[in-house]
C-alpha cells in the first residue's frame, strides 16, 4: 500500500460504525437525544484524531436551525372557471407545503409554464419574459427530452429537471405557488411515492429574511392534473408536447385557484460537526478540500418486527466512520498538504440535504476558496471491490486526479447505470455543487474480490429490499470493512492530491454548475 494511505485502518472504522449504529444512539434522529449524542461522539473523535474545531464559534458545532412544517389534513384546494368548480382532496389529489413556514390562504390565477425552466446555456426559456408574480404556476417536472449530451445532458437528468429546481425558479420569479402535475414518466416514480413522502412533516431550513419562498409548493396527481387542464379545455398529452418545444410560451389557463392550507410549525435545533486540519502553505492554507458524510438517520419510528430504532448502520454510520478515519490519517501526516482539509459530519440529509444546504449558505471557508467536496454515504460491508463510482467527477477538472488515483489503486471507474434517474442530485455533495463547488460522492462498485459475477448486484438488491431505511439496517460482527478502508484510501488520495495542486478545481465549460462557480464569493 502507498505510504500515505497506510495509516487508514478498517478496524477503527468498524469501532466507529459499531458505536454510531448501536441502540444507545437511538437511530441518530434530528432533534432527538440520540442525534445529539452522535454529534458529541463525532466531535470527540475529531478531537482525538487531532483535527481542530472549525465551527463558526470556535467549537466543533455549526448550529443548523430547522423548521418542521406540516400541512394539516383539512387543507383545501379548489379550481374555478366558467362557472364550474373542482375541489381537490388532500393526499388523494394533491400534496404540498408552505415554504413560507406558516398557514396560508390565497386566491391566484393559474398559468401553465411548461417545464418551468430558464437555461441560457441551452437557449431555453419557458417564461419568455411573461410576468408570473403572484400567480400559481402549473408545470411538469423533468426537462425537454434529449439525446445530445450538450443539450440538457442528453439522456442524463440535469438539475433543471428536478422538482426542487422548479420551486426555486418559481420563487425567484415571484410566483405565489406551484402545482406540478404528476406523470410517472416525468417524475420517474408513481404518485404513491409523491403522496407518502409529502404527506408528513417537511423539515426545512428556517426561512431567512429576504429569501424568496412559495406560499405553496405542491403536486397534483395525474388524474387531478387532467381534471384541472380539462377545465381550461386542455389535456395532459398536448400540454406535455407543447412543453417540450423551445418555442413554448406560458399559457394562462383562465382558472382561479383557491387554497386554504392550515399548517403546523415547530422549531428544531440541530448541528453540523466541523473539524479542520490546517494546510502547510502560508497562502493556500486559507483554501480547503472538504470531506462530508451525513450523521443523521431516521431516529425512533414505527416498529417493524418489534424494533423501533432505525439504527442506520450502512446509512450512514459507515460514511461517518470513513470520515473520522480520514481526519485521523490527515492529522497524522508528517508533511501536511498545502491546502487545509475540512471534515464535516452533516445533519438532516434524510430531510432533504438540509445540513449541507445550510453549510453552502454559511461556509466556514468561502466557497470561492473551497477546492472540492468529496461525500461519503452508505457503504456495504461485504469487502473490497474492483470498481468504484464517482458520478459527476468527469464533469470537473479533478477528473484526471480521480483517474490517476483509480489507476494506482487498481480500481475501475464504473459509469452511472441510470443517469436519467438523477441520483447525482440526491446526495449531500449536491448542495455544494449547486453552489458551484466541484463535488461528488465516492461509492463502491459491485464487482467484489473473490466473489462470483452478479454477487454485488444481488446483495445490493437484497439490502435495498430488506434493510434500506428499516430498523434492520444494523451492525453485525461478521461485517467486512475492507471496502470502506479502500474507499477512505481512495478519497484520501484524491483529497491530498487536490490539496497540493496549484490551481483550484472547477467545472468544465458548458456545465450547469460553472456559472455558480464563477459567481462565488
Ligand atoms: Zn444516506
Amino acid at each position: 500500500m502507498l505510504a500515505q494511505e497506510g495509516s487508514i485502518s478498517s478496524s477503527r472504522i468498524r469501532e466507529d460504525v459499531r458505536f454510531l449504529s448501536s441502540d444507545a444512539l437511538e437511530g441518530r434522529g434530528v432533534g432527538q437525544r440520540g442525534g445529539d449524542l452522535a454529534t458529541q461522539y463525532l466531535a470527540t473523535q475529531f478531537a482525538k484524531a487531532g483535527a481542530q474545531p472549525a465551527g463558526p464559534e470556535g467549537s466543533y458545532y455549526q448550529q443548523v436551525p430547522l423548521v418542521g412544517v406540516e400541512t394539516q389534513a383539512d387543507a383545501q384546494l379548489s379550481a374555478r372557471a366558467h362557472g364550474s368548480e373542482i375541489r381537490f382532496a388532500w393526499l388523494d389529489d394533491f400534496v404540498g407545503v408552505s415554504e413560507q413556514q406558516q398557514s396560508e390562504q390565497f386566491d391566484a390565477d393559474a398559468i401553465f409554464v411548461g417545464h418551468g425552466i430558464v437555461a441560457p446555456e441551452f437557449q431555453w426559456d419557458d417564461f419568455k419574459g411573461v410576468d408570473v408574480k403572484g400567480k400559481l404556476l402549473v408545470l411538469f417536472t423533468n426537462e425537454p427530452p434529449s439525446d445530445d449530451p450538450k443539450f440538457f445532458g442528453g439522456k442524463a437528468l440535469t438539475y433543471y429537471g428536478r422538482w426542487t429546481y422548479k420551486y426555486e425558479e418559481a420563487a425567484r420569479m415571484g410566483a405565489k405557488a406551484v402545482l406540478i402535475i404528476h406523470t410517472t414518466p416525468t417524475a420517474g416514480y408513481g404518485y404513491d411515492v409523491v403522496r407518502s413522502s409529502w404527506g408528513k412533516e417537511d423539515p426545512q431550513l428556517k426561512l431567512e429574511p429576504g429569501h424568496p419562498a412559495l406560499a405553496f409548493a405542491g403536486w397534483l396527481s395525474g388524474d387531478a392534473g387532467a381534471k384541472l387542464l380539462a377545465l381550461a379545455g386542455k389535456n395532459v398529452d398536448e400540454m406535455l408536447k407543447a412543453a417540450n418545444s423551445r418555442e413554448f410560451r406560458p399559457i394562462p389557463l383562465g382558472i382561479r385557484i383557491h387554497a386554504d392550507i392550515p399548517t403546523k410549525v415547530r422549531q428544531i435545533e440541530s448541528r453540523n460537526v466541523i473539524a479542520m486540519v490546517p494546510g502547510s502553505d502560508p497562502q493556500l492554507k486559507s483554501q480547503a478540500v472538504i470531506f462530508t458524510a451525513h450523521w443523521d438517520h431516521l431516529g425512533i419510528g414505527p416498529a417493524v418486527n418489534g424494533d423501533s430504532i432505525y439504527n442506520g448502520a450502512v446509512d450512514n454510520a459507515t460514511g461517518c466512520g470513513i470520515l473520522i478515519e480520514m481526519a485521523r490519517a490527515w492529522a497524522d501526516l508528517e508533511h501536511k498538504p498545502k491546502r487545509s482539509a475540512i471534515f464535516m459530519a452533516v445533519t438532516a440529509e434524510e430531510a432533504g440535504l438540509r445540513g449541507t444546504e445550510y453549510y453552502a449558505a454559511h461556509p466556514v471557508i468561502p466557497l470561492s476558496k473551497t477546492a472540492l467536496d468529496l461525500n461519503f454515504d452508505a457503504f456495504y460491508p461485504f469487502g473490497r471491490t474492483k470498481d468504484v463510482s464517482v458520478t459527476g467527477a468527469e464533469r470537473t477538472t479533478v477528473w484526471p486526479v480521480v483517474q490517476e488515483a483509480a489507476h494506482r489503486m487498481e480500481l475501475t471507474i464504473k459509469p452511472d447505470a441510470q443517469p436519467e434517474q438523477g441520483h447525482f442530485y440526491r446526495s449531500d455533495h449536491f448542495s455544494l455543487a449547486h453552489a458551484g463547488v466541484p463535488a461528488f460522492s465516492i461509492d463502491l462498485g459491485t464487482d467484489y474480490y473473490g466473489k462470483p459475477a452478479g454477487y454485488g448486484q444481488k446483495i445490493f438488491e437484497e439490502y435495498n429490499d430488506k434493510h434500506y431505511h428499516q430498523p434492520s439496517d444494523e451492525y453485525h460482527d461478521d461485517w467486512d470493512f475492507a471496502g470502506m478502508e479502500e474507499a477512505a484510501q481512495f478519497g484520501f488520495l484524491i483529497g491530498t492530491t487536490v490539496a497540493n495542486q496549484d490551481k483550484l478545481p472547477t467545472w468544465h465549460a458548458g456545465d450547469e454548475f460553472l456559472p455558480a462557480r464563477l459567481a462565488e464569493k
